[in-house]
């Protein structure tokens, strides 16, 4: 029985702007129950104390900014940890711009790109060609190219829309380099930077929960964590095969009902 969950947002608590309400439901259950929840998510453009503010409102309990693990926190982390304290450049929107400056990095603007040491890349609605310019020109110049995920696209109310990995990749293109490092799921970095917030729960006692075959499964996978599917994101049909230590759900109501949390 599982005691904590690291738990998927766009397609899992919301798809676009509405409510996954069978999702929802199940979550207030588990955190009434003091089942420890973390948020996991590739989508940088709020910070994490927008997050924990919006699903405090959501979930009906209080959510600590501790409690949510994003991809503009995770590559601002790393890059304070493998290279200090640097100026950036940020193709993003304010929530990754917040969590750079959180890990005490400078955010310089666009015409200050020469000074720029690490360009960070995330889903941008406001994106023009200046920025990609001025962030074309300090990777070519030998900024760190880091991309706070690489998912092509993500899913919204009717249909998907282009996502961070589409940004990178037009930058990919015009600079001819890769980035350094991506921050997202499924990479090990980001999973270890939400079992850091969950804290000392054993790993047969945790289960990640997410609508992605190629993030949220996949990360669990990797590292031998059990893993949940839910039908209600991108997924929408049980796949005929699929790792170890996944379960298929219609959605988390469904899970809870099984009896696998320990509440
Ligand atoms: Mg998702």
């Amino acid at each position: 029985m599982y005691s904590a969950a690291i738990v998927d947002l766009d397609g899992v608590v919301w798809r676009g702007r509405r409510l996954i309400s069978e999702n929802v439901e199940a979550l207030r259950t588990l955190l009434k129950k003091g089942v420890k929840i973390v948020f996991l998510t590739n989508n940088s453009t709020r910070s994490r104390l927008q997050y924990a503010e919006l699903l405090s409102h959501i979930l009906d309990t209080s959510v600590s900014d501790e409690s949510v693990v994003n991809s503009g926190y995770s590559a601002s982390v790393w890059l304070r940890r493998k290279h200090g304290e640097r100026r950036v450049l940020v193709v993003g929107m304010e929530g990754l711009t917040v969590e750079a400056h959180l890990q005490g990095h400078r955010v310089l603007d666009y015409e200050s790109w020469e000074k720029a040491e690490a360009v960070l890349v995330g889903l941008d609605r406001g994106v023009t060609y200046y920025k990609f310019a001025a962030a074309h020109k300090a990777i070519v110049r030998g900024a760190l190219f880091i991309a706070t995920n690489t998912d092509r696209s993500f899913p919204v109310e009717n249909g998907t829309e282009p996502g961070a990995g589409a940004l990178v990749d037009l930058l990919v293109s015009s600079t001819g380099r890769t980035p350094v490092f991506d921050a997202g799921k499924p990479n090990r970095w980001i999973l270890d930077l939400a079992l850091e917030k969950i804290g000392g729960i054993p790993t047969d006692r945790i289960v990640v929960i997410g609508d992605r075959l190629d993030t949220d499964i996949e990360m669990a996978s990797r590292a031998g964590l059990d893993s949940i599917l839910v039908l209600t994101g991108i997924t929408r049909e049980a796949p005929s095969v699929g790792p170890r230590g996944m379960r298929v759900y219609r959605n988390l109501m469904d899970a809870v009902r099984e009896g696998i949390f320990d509440l």
